[in-house]
Formats: C-alpha cells, sequence, structure tokens
C-alpha cells in the first residue's frame, strides 16, 4: 500500500535526508526507487525505509538490486502519468494524525478546522470516485485550494505535499447544524452546541466519514432509550466512541492485542469485556462493549468541550437500510428522530461503516470489515482475474478479483433491503470501475432465492456456484494460503447443502475446488422455515421433540410453560406433516435450541441474539459436559436430556450453557480426530459465523493446537457471511485453473 499514504513524499525524504540521489516512482506493480550515493548511507536509507514508513503504508515485499550508478545530482519523484491508469490501489480512509491535531492548534488558517488532513491522514477510499488518486476524483473537487493551501499541496518538503484533501478554514469544507429551523454555521459554536445538546440527554445525528451516526450521552439512561425507540426499537448493542484510551480502560478491560487495535489508525469498534457499566441499554444485558476512540478532528473538537467519558455512536440507518450517507437523505429521514442533524458540505462517495473487531486468543479477528480496511486487497498466489463473487444474503459484502489481488467489498448488509439491494449493484459497479474489471466469471451460492444468487444469474459471463459451508473454508484457506487437502470445520446459522437440506454444523474434507461432507450435525426439522431464525422457541420444540416424541408435553420447563399449548401443538404438527419444516444441521440452529430451552432468548430482536446470549453467561470454571455421539452423523439427543435433566435439578443457567458449549467444543475435537486418522490430515480450517463466539473458537483453537493439529482461522475477513465472497472466489478461481469449469 503506497498510494495516498504519504510514501514517495516520505522516501523523498530519506534520500535527501541521507544526501542521495535519484528518483522514485508509483508503478502498477509497486514503487521503484532509485538511490546512489555512499554505502553507509545507502545502508541507513534501507533501514528507515523498513522502519520508519507513514503508518498506513504497508510493504509486503522489497527488493535489493544493484545499479551502475546514473550520477544524478538531485533526488527526484515522477510523476509516472503514462502508467497511472494501471494504478488500481486506493488506501483506505485513516484517522486524524497526531500532527494534524497539533496543526489544529498551532496553524492559523486551520485553527480548529475540522477537516484538517495530511499526507499520513484523512479520507481516502470515501471521497475517491475514480482514479489515479487526485483530487479532481474526488468529492474534494469543488473545493478550490487556497493559495496557502496550494503552496503546502507543492512543497514537496510539506507534510501535506499532494496530500489531496488538503483544505483550510478559508477554503475547504465546513459543518453546518440543523435544529427547529435554524441552522448555524462556524465550528466553535456547533462544537459547544452539540456538546450542550449532547450533555442534556438529546440525540445529534452527525455526518461521521462514510455515513452518518446517531449521538448521546452513553451516561444518560433514558437518552440512550430514546435513541433506541428513533432506531425503530432496533435491538443490537450500541457502539461507543470514548474520549481517550484512559476513560476507556475505566470502564472495559483492555490487553495489549486489543490497546493496539483501538489506537491503530484504523480505528474500529474493538467488542471488550465490560469493567464498569455506562447507560443499561447500551450493551442490552451483554458483558461486552464495542468501544473506539476519536478518528475525526471533530470528534477531539467535541470532547474537548463535553465532559463525558463517552457518547454512543451508532450508524445513522433506520432498521436493515444502510447507513445514510447524503445530505437530503439524512434531514428528511435522520433529523425528525433526532434533536439536532450535523452535517458539512463534502459529499460521501463511497460508503463505509465503522468496522467492528474482537481479540481472540490474541489474534485480531474481524465482525464487519468497512471503513480503515476496504479496499485494502488480499494477496493471493491465485489468477483470480476477472472474476465477481456476489457472496451471501444476510451479511452481504462482495469481492472482484484482479491478477491475484481480491477487492473485498465493504461490509453491504442485508440485500432483502431495496436500499441495500441498491447500495449492493451500485457499489459492484463502483468497484468495476475503480478497479477496472469486466467480469468474466461470476460466482454465487448455491441458494437459488439468494438475491445475490439472481442478481449473479442475471448478469453476462460464466456462472459458478459455490456450496455455502465449502465457500467458508475455502476463504479462510484463502487468507491463510492454504492450497491443498483440509479438513473444514464450517459452523454457522444457514447455508443451503447439495441435498437441498440446510446445513450449518459440518465437517468436510475440501480442498479450494472441491469438498467431500464428512459428518455433520443430526437434521432436525426447522418449523416455519426461516421463521424459525427469529423465533427460537420453534428450534427449542424441535429439539425436544426429537429427544422426547410426545413426552415433550409432560416436561415442566419454565420455557415451555411460557408459550401457548395451542401453539407447541400446533408446531408438533406442523412438524409431523413436514409443513414449511426444512431439514436442518445447523450450529447456530442447535445454539438457539439451547437458548430457548434455557429460557435465555425465546424471541430474538436481532440476527444471533440467541446464541450471543447463551455464550454470554458462561462461567469459565465449569468444566464438565454433555452425552453426544458421532457415528455416521452427530447425535446430540444425549445433550438435550442432559440439558432437561440439569434444568429439571435446579442447575443454575450459567453452568448449563458452559456444559453445553464444552460439548460442543468436545464434538468438534473429537470428529476432527477421527477424520484426521481416516484421512491422515493434520490442518484444520475452522470457519463460519459460529465461531464469533469467542469461548467457542479460543478453546477449540487451542485443544487442536495443543494436539498437534495446525489450526487456521480468519484474521483479515471476518468467518461469518461477510467473508463468504473471498471462498466463492477462490472456488472459481481454481477451478478455472484446473479448467473444471
Ligand atoms: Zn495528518
Ligand atoms: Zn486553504
Ligand atoms: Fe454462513
Amino acid at each position: 500500500m503506497v498510494q495516498g499514504v504519504g510514501f514517495r513524499p516520505f522516501i523523498y525524504r530519506i534520500a535527501t535526508m541521507n544526501k542521495l540521489t535519484g528518483w522514485v516512482e508509483n508503478r502498477n506493480d509497486g514503487v521503484q526507487i532509485k538511490v546512489e550515493g555512499e554505502q553507509v548511507r545507502l545502508e541507513q536509507f534501507l533501514t528507515a525505509l523498513k522502519n520508519r514508513a507513514p503508518l498506513a503504508s504497508n510493504i509486503t515485499s522489497l527488493s535489493v538490486e544493484e545499479e551502475k550508478p546514473e550520477y544524478s545530482s538531485v533526488f527526484e519523484i515522477f510523476e509516472s502519468s503514462d502508467i497511472s491508469e494501471e494504478i488500481t490501489e486506493v488506501s483506505p480512509d485513516i484517522a486524524v494524525c497526531e500532527n494534524c491535531l497539533r496543526d489544529m492548534k498551532n496553524q492559523t488558517h486551520r485553527i480548529n478546522y475540522p477537516f484538517i488532513n495530511c499526507t499520513n491522514c484523512g479520507p481516502r477510499f470515501t471521497i475517491i470516485n475514480n482514479l489515479p488518486y487526485d483530487r479532481e476524483k474526488t468529492t474534494m473537487a469543488v473545493f478550490p485550494m487556497c493559495e496557502l493551501c496550494k503552496g503546502e499541496y507543492s512543497d514537496i518538503l510539506d507534510r501535506r505535499f499532494h496530500a489531496q484533501p488538503v483544505a483550510c478554514n478559508n477554503c475547504g469544507p465546513h459543518y453546518e447544524l440543523i435544529y427547529q429551523g435554524k441552522r448555524i454555521e462556524g465550528i466553535d459554536r456547533i462544537t459547544t452546541l452539540v456538546a450542550e445538546r449532547i450533555f442534556r440527554g438529546e440525540i445529534v445525528t452527525i455526518k461521521g466519514l462514510g455515513g452518518f451516526f446517531m449521538a448521546c450521552n452513553a451516561t444518560d439512561t433514558h437518552a440512550v432509550d430514546r435513541l433506541r425507540e428513533a432506531k425503530n426499537r432496533d435491538g443490537k448493542p450500541f457502539a461507543v466512541m470514548f474520549s481517550g484510551l484512559e476513560e476507556l480502560k475505566k470502564y472495559a478491560e483492555v490487553d495489549s492485542t486489543e490497546q493496539k487495535e483501538l489506537l491503530s489508525w484504523r480505528r474500529p469498534i474493538v467488542i471488550l469485556k465490560t469493567k464498569k457499566s455506562l447507560a443499561p441499554g447500551i450493551s442490552v444485558g451483554f458483558q461486552t462493549i464495542g468501544a473506539m476512540l476519536p478518528y475525526m478532528p471533530f470528534h477531539y473538537l467535541l470532547f474537548e468541550k463535553i465532559k463525558l467519558p463517552a457518547i454512543v455512536l451508532t450508524s445513522g440507518n433506520l432498521s436493515e437500510e444502510p447507513i445514510i450517507i447524503d445530505n437530503n437523505t439524512a434531514e428528511k429521514k435522520l433529523l425528525p428522530v433526532s434533536d439536532a442533524l450535523l452535517t458539512y458540505n463534502r459529499d460521501i462517495y463511497n460508503r463505509t461503516d465503522d468496522s467492528v473487531q474482537m481479540v481472540v486468543n490474541r489474534k485480531n479477528r474481524m465482525i464487519r470489515r468497512s471503513r480503515g480496511y476496504v479496499p485494502i486487497p488480499v494477496d493471493l498466489k491465485l489468477d483470480v482475474d476477472g472474476i465477481l463473487a456476489t457472496g451471501a444474503e444476510l451479511v452481504n459484502c462482495f469481492c472482484l478479483g484482479k491478477g491475484t489481488q481480491v477487492f473485498m467489498s465493504q461490509h453491504i448488509g442485508d440485500l432483502k433491503n431495496l436500499e441495500t439491494y441498491k447500495f449492493f449493484t451500485q457499489s459492484i459497479m463502483q468497484f468495476e470501475k475503480l478497479f477496472r474489471v469486466q467480469p468474466k466469471i461470476l460466482v454465487c451460492d448455491y441458494h437459488p432465492e439468494y438475491l445475490s444468487t439472481k442478481y449473479a444469474k442475471a448478469r453476462e459471463g460464466l456462472l459458478i456456484q459455490a456450496q455455502h459451508h465449502h465457500a467458508h473454508i475455502a476463504s479462510c484457506m484463502a487468507e491463510n494460503g492454504l492450497d491443498e487437502k483440509v479438513i473444514g470445520v464450517s459452523f454457522d446459522g444457514i447455508g443451503l447443502g447439495d441435498d437441498d437440506n440446510i446445513w450449518g454444523g459440518e465437517f468436510l474434507v475440501c480442498d479450494l475446488a472441491d469438498y467431500e461432507r464428512v459428518t455433520h450435525f443430526e437434521y432436525v426439522p426447522m418449523p416455519g422455515g426461516d421463521k424459525a431464525t427469529e423465533e427460537p422457541w420453534r428450534m427449542g420444540v424441535a429439539y425436544l421433540y426429537k429427544t422426547f416424541g410426545s413426552d415433550i408435553l409432560k416436561l415442566d420447563l419454565p420455557f415451555l410453560n411460557k408459550i401457548e399449548k395451542r401453539d407447541i401443538e400446533l408446531m408438533l404438527q406442523v412438524i409431523d406433516k413436514g409443513i414449511n419444516c426444512p431439514l436442518t444441521s445447523s450450529a447456530g440452529r442447535l445454539f438457539d435450541a439451547v437458548a430457548a430451552i434455557l429460557n435465555i432468548c425465546t424471541h430474538a430482536d436481532f440476527h444471533a441474539e440467541a446464541p450471543m446470549r447463551l455464550e454470554s453467561i458462561i462461567d469459565e470454571n465449569v468444566n464438565e459436559q454433555y452425552n453426544y455421539h458421532i457415528d455416521e452423523v452427530i447425535s446430540l439427543t444425549g445433550t438435550i436430556r442432559g440439558i432437561v435433566g440439569d434444568i429439571q435439578s435446579g442447575k443454575p443457567a450459567p453452568v448449563i450453557a458452559t456444559k453445553f458449549h464444552n460439548t460442543i467444543i468436545s464434538v468438534i475435537f473429537a470428529a476432527v480426530l477421527k477424520i484426521a486418522q481416516k484421512k491422515n490430515i493434520s490442518k484444520v480450517v475452522l470457519s463460519g459465523g459460529s465461531f464469533q463466539n469467542r469461548y467457542l473458537s479460543g478453546k477449540i483453537e487451542n485443544l487442536l493446537k495443543n494436539n498437534d493439529f495446525q489450526v487456521f482461522t480468519h484474521t483479515k475477513v471476518p468467518c461469518n457471511d461477510g467473508g463468504l465472497a473471498l471462498g466463492q472466489l477462490v472456488i472459481a478461481a481454481k477451478r478455472r485453473e484446473m479448467k473444471c469449469v
């Protein structure tokens, strides 16, 4: 990554500092540098290149060759206009840097200027609409630079040399605060007003880097509840922005890896263990908090004036719609549900949400890959050129192959929402234009009803369909550089299998091109189909019915007593007759069932709530587990019996939930061991949304490693359906390479 991150000026500085002459040029395949001078200085140059490169730059490989000197007298930056058409590297957005924060207090033309940036920081992907990356091709094009800015922009020794979004109080974009029909300008007044309003419990919608966000006082219970109302009672936990690391550490536990992620220039949301609670409505009963630190100049200005440890900062969207990016829509849709709207007059071109991640076993895990990451490509050894993978439906991300690089889209969302679907199709067009790829192969899921499948089918090109769980494993293989036979454990909510049943608790032996399903959880009916994902009690009934037959009606369980007897009887009839009752081996649905049976979550307010609730009550001191049986398939009848027995004998829910988790860990280990012995494979790949469960993923990874397995997990793309497209893409690429398409 060398584009738009201040790499060439950096080279210039370290070359001239060491009295070296020569040149630097950006090329499609990287940066080429020629330096000549004294040997010691050349070595110092190389050391600086390795150790002091700009934060957001990334050197994947560095090769040094000796050449005859050209006896040049200066060091130059070549414009490289002749090949600029081929450069397809775009930097993600970068959090405001320390130097700019200092300039914001010192530079007379940028005092409290909330759009301050330099070659090392500022907006990138969110404002670009075409390549090569220069101001004319960004939403900064409408702001002509003043003489001062122009001077900095053209001075090779200035921190703002060729910083495309460079601007100041005189020439750049500015904020506007709208409330009660009033429109306020002037950053100092605006910051004071926003701070006061948030402090006293109001909801202020604030335009961020990649979209609008809704903010309120994170210590004000009433304000947080109002915000939830405003967002159509969206049940998901809210993300929180802390004023700084010190404050954050009072409220959450932070280990060194988490701290590094929180402070990185990507400034993601990191899911942390709660130490002390903010308003209860934020974490909706979970013992974790999605925390982040300020990343825009305005965030810093706001925290200077607002004496609060944290504010809620949640996506500005209603229900399942994508985050709103344009000013008019925000005024129309978000202002009516907020007390004030803070906007600015620079357009957002590419929508990006905040990225979400967590740390397990000291490794970073992506949950939502967006701001700060997109559009950094994933480098493969495979030719993926001209392949478009359209991803899943509920948590969509697509990706596009160029050469051996994969450009993963930002988090798109649930395609069933019309606005989100538009975002999906527009982003595909935008990626094709930006990265100059015309797809020849389209790869999608098996599921005929996924809108991403329908989209792929409707486009011209060769169509390939990849099985969902194979794609999950292939995705994890791709990011780990694996191209061989592995044992794949693919656990998630829902994915269509090749027998037309709904899979999700799968043990595969697979390579990139193909898979064999070795074993899986025994099928159970999923009464009502998709309805069962919203109503975990249905899965509870299905599992109990499978285990106890009609004796289920005699079971004295609090959760059954809560549900109308009529409804239960109806459910049993539905299962008997097989009406809208697909069979499923899904791990997600199994977790749903157990959460329901434990009466922790019978109706889900948001995607995967039941498994999350089950995980959240884990007691790490419990080591016991339940019975299970592995034959052709994995039977959990013993587990369900054990759980019911424990409930009836009054065991506390955390003990039961932990015993259940331990059982699943044991099942995975036993099944993998069996497969490994039979097939002589020692590489195990874990993927699928269920591995977002920290306890599960952390424990199974260690257990397998301690038993001499090589374990591969996701770190670059999500293990959930947001990472699926990468797997689809490599499956298609591998099949093309083997000429079997
Ligand atoms: Zn900066
Ligand atoms: Zn200016
Ligand atoms: Fe999945």
